[in-house]
């Protein structure tokens, strides 16, 4: 715990125990100017009957508790600081890497047959995506399905294990005779290495452009949770090149706001640093009006553990952001579930013995 965090810590905590000193010290005033006044009165009323009860309304209660009963309270709740790499909000790009392992894995191909849902396919069963990613994805095809009666879709990238990106990457600079790469992530930095990413083709030539009827997918996927990654208007930032195939999962509140104020997710990252726990939260509805609010808090480098307030009582999230903290989604409103996004994602985790042998997909991708 560095020493700038351990003042700022106990400053709060300091102005918290501030804050109960001072409604007990109410509280207790309070309770003892009834009790002396009850008495009093007793006493006056035995002995006199001109006792003026506008004393007693001098001092209420409420009059110097000056707590607003809807605000938000927050409790202090320990996360490990090393789950900043872990959560829906990771930020993977070519300067930050995924450090993984463990991911909660679930076949597209088994789950497609466990749910008998036949509107789209992968390219065979070893595709896989994080558990938590393939309802929303299936949900979205199934919804243009409905719309379009087009069954073509197929997941042509999905999970990809550091190897098989090896394999990719090193296949790419082959071809190319080049020491870099402009098509394919280095392993370790590919979004792909995190399950919450996945690629679309039209048919097996890897054709997917966004167009037509498959506009409609690229235009309202934020509803199930999911961004376009890299689009051409935001190549300077993403250094990636326009793919309206790839998809990346972020969770419903934050495909949102991205989409409705035009931001990549490296602009949103930085974004959301801008509105610290201590400082003014990010408030926003989204198009069904669930309100949401976010904010980031910072890791605690140095220690094991990191101090993430959270609010009692409603439903929240904690992702780490991949960089140099966490990120708060409290779901404003909504039944009080509580939602650890990081340890979820990584709690079961399956034995990954599928994803050796995707080498068929084409690597002409991220
Ligand atoms: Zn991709």
């Amino acid at each position: 715990m560095s020493k700038q965090k351990i003042s700022k810590e106990m400053s709060i905590r300091r102005a918290k125990t501030m804050t109960e000193v001072v409604i007990s010290l109410v509280i207790v005033g309070t309770c003892g100017f009834f009790v002396k006044n009850t008495f009093s009165n007793m006493k006056e009323v035995t002995s006199s009957s001109y006792f003026d009860q506008t004393d007693i309304e001098v001092t209420t209660p409420t009059d110097n508790v000056n707590i607003d009963p809807n605000q938000t309270i927050y409790e202090s709740h320990q996360v490990d600081t090393k789950d900043k790499f872990r959560g829906d909000l990771i930020l993977v790009n070519e300067e930050h890497q995924y450090f993984g392992g463990d991911e909660d894995l679930v076949s597209i191909t088994d789950m497609n047959y466990e749910n008998e849902r036949t509107c789209f396919t992968a390219v065979d069963s070893t595709y896989t995506i994080l558990r938590q990613v393939y309802e929303p994805m299936a949900q979205m095809i199934q919804d243009f399905y409905d719309k379009y009666n087009n069954d073509t879709l197929i997941i042509y990238g999905s999970y990809r294990d550091t190897e098989f990106q090896q394999q990719l990457y090193e296949n790419d600079l082959a071809q190319n005779g080049s020491d870099d790469s402009t098509k394919v992530a280095k392993p370790g930095f590919s979004e792909h290495e995190t399950g919450l990413a996945f690629d679309f083709s039209e048919t097996e030539n890897y054709d997917y452009t966004g167009k037509g009827d498959f506009e409609w997918l690229n235009a309202n996927c934020f509803k199930y949770g999911f961004i376009v990654r890299y689009t051409a208007a935001k190549e300077k930032i993403t250094k990636i090149q326009d793919e309206p195939w790839h998809f990346r999962y972020v969770g419903i509140p934050h495909a949102y706001y991205m989409d409705s104020k035009d931001l990549c997710l490296e602009e949103y990252i930085d974004i959301i640093r801008e509105h610290p726990y201590d400082g003014q939260h990010l408030d926003f509805s989204d198009n069904n009006g669930n309100d949401y609010e976010v904010y980031f808090v910072a890791s605690d480098d140095g220690a094991e553990k990191t101090n993430v307030p959270v609010p009692t009582g409603t439903r929240y999230e904690i992702s780490g952001n991949n960089v140099d903290g966490f990120i708060v989604t409290v779901y404003k409103g909504q039944k009080p579930v509580v939602e650890e996004a990081p340890t979820k994602a990584f709690e079961d985790a399956e034995n990954d013995t599928d994803s050796e042998d995707d080498s068929s997909e084409d690597s002409d991708d991220q």
